[in-house]
């Protein structure tokens, strides 16, 4: 990333909340690669981290709960960044209809808080913090057509959703009060450090588990939502670019590509030399959604013209990347549970 600081060492300091998931993890390890000295929230001491979460070494952690303002306020001010990467809190559709409020309020209302905390410390010290929030697809819902952009009406359908469209709000309120405040609006994207928990993960894990005989049948919620899937260490590199251009603003991040869930379904069980999925995957209605967005497919004129981003992963080399990396678990005995 190219960008120069008048930072303590390399190019400067980076903060991520939700550094031990799937994009922090490799967006720590991009950053500290270029010279970023990177320090992250944490609930929990990296010691006792949990399955699906990822560590780096030379992170500095630090314990905080976003749904604790006052957590988050105390380690900006100690940390104080260059940049601030808001990658924290519930990911999961699935998990916001569990889990409602508490998806309000970290994934929402706590972006107010890590907003202000970061232009209070822009104001006291005079520095320019630039802020990055992870933002997300399921802002539109409801959308009417596909492929969406920048303008496409926010209209969500998810608890999470509804969250996340607080937060993109929220965000374009703090741009107006003259912040550095940019929202990368993220399409879905996988890797081999997706939790289980997620159906494109459950799949090829899925996958790996029958083809080795170990797993009978696969079960799974809806096979007709359509999404644009991506490869996240690109997701990452587009996030660098966001935080680093001239003025601040907001960028779909997708492929542009869409899918079904049939679809990966069908890639993962070739990767592994199943033609026959049907006979060992079943619908189970208690997976799907109350509701779920209509056609996903971003449009990624903005961000190819303004900042030379491209994917560089199509998505039947994203599955069986996946796939692999599930068989290599598998024989290792360390196969994330389904
Ligand atoms: P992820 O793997 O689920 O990671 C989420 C991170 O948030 C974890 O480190 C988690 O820490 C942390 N977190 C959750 N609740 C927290 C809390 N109350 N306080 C502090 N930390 C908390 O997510 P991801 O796939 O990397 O996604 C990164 C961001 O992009 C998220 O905001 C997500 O909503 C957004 N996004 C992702 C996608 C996608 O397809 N991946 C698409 C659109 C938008 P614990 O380990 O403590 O739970």
């Amino acid at each position: 990333m190219n960008r120069q600081n008048n930072a303590r060492t390399g190019p400067g300091t980076a903060f991520i909340t939700g550094v031990t998931g799937q994009d922090g993890s490799y967006l720590a390890e991009s950053l500290m690669s270029q010279g970023w000295e990177v320090h992250g929230l944490v609930r929990h001491v990296p010691a006792h981290i949990n399955d699906g979460e990822t560590t780096v070494d030379g992170v500095e952690y630090h314990l905080g709960d976003l749904s604790q303002p006052h957590d988050v306020g105390s380690v900006l001010k100690s940390v104080r960044p260059d940049l601030v990467f808001n990658l924290g809190g519930i990911s999961s559709v699935y998990q916001s209809w569990q889990q409602p409020y508490e998806t309000a309020l970290v994934s929402g209302a706590s972006v107010v808080s890590m907003l202000e905390a970061t232009w209070q410390l822009q104001q006291a010290t005079g520095k320019e913090i630039r802020f990055l929030q992870a933002s997300s697809a399921e802002l539109f819902g409801e959308a009417k057509s596909a492929p969406q952009n920048e303008r496409t009406p926010i209209s969500p359908v998810s608890p999470y959703g509804a969250a996340k469209a607080f937060a993109h709000h929220a965000v374009n309120v703090y741009r107006g009060r003259g912040m550095f405040a940019a929202s990368a609006i993220l399409y879905n994207h996988e890797s081999v450090r997706r939790p289980a928990k997620f159906v494109t993960r459950k799949i090829t894990a899925g996958a790996a588990a029958i083809a080795a005989g170990k797993l009978d049948k696969l079960s799974l919620g809806n096979l007709d939502a359509v999404r644009d899937w991506g490869w996240a260490p690109d997701f990452v590199d587009a996030m660098e670019r966001i935080v680093s251009a001239a003025n601040p603003s907001d960028f779909v991040v997708a492929t542009g590509v869409s899918h079904s869930v049939q679809d990966f379904v069908e890639a993962a069980f070739a990767a592994v030399g199943i033609d026959n999925w049907r006979s060992v995957v079943e619908l189970d209605e208690s997976l799907a959604r109350p509701s779920d967005a209509a056609e996903m497919r971003g449009d990624i004129t903005k961000i190819s013209s303004e900042l030379g981003w491209r994917p560089s992963m199509d998505f039947e080399s994203l599955v069986a990347a996946m796939v692999r990396n599930d068989e290599d678990l598998l024989a290792k005995d360390k196969a994330p549970q389904l």
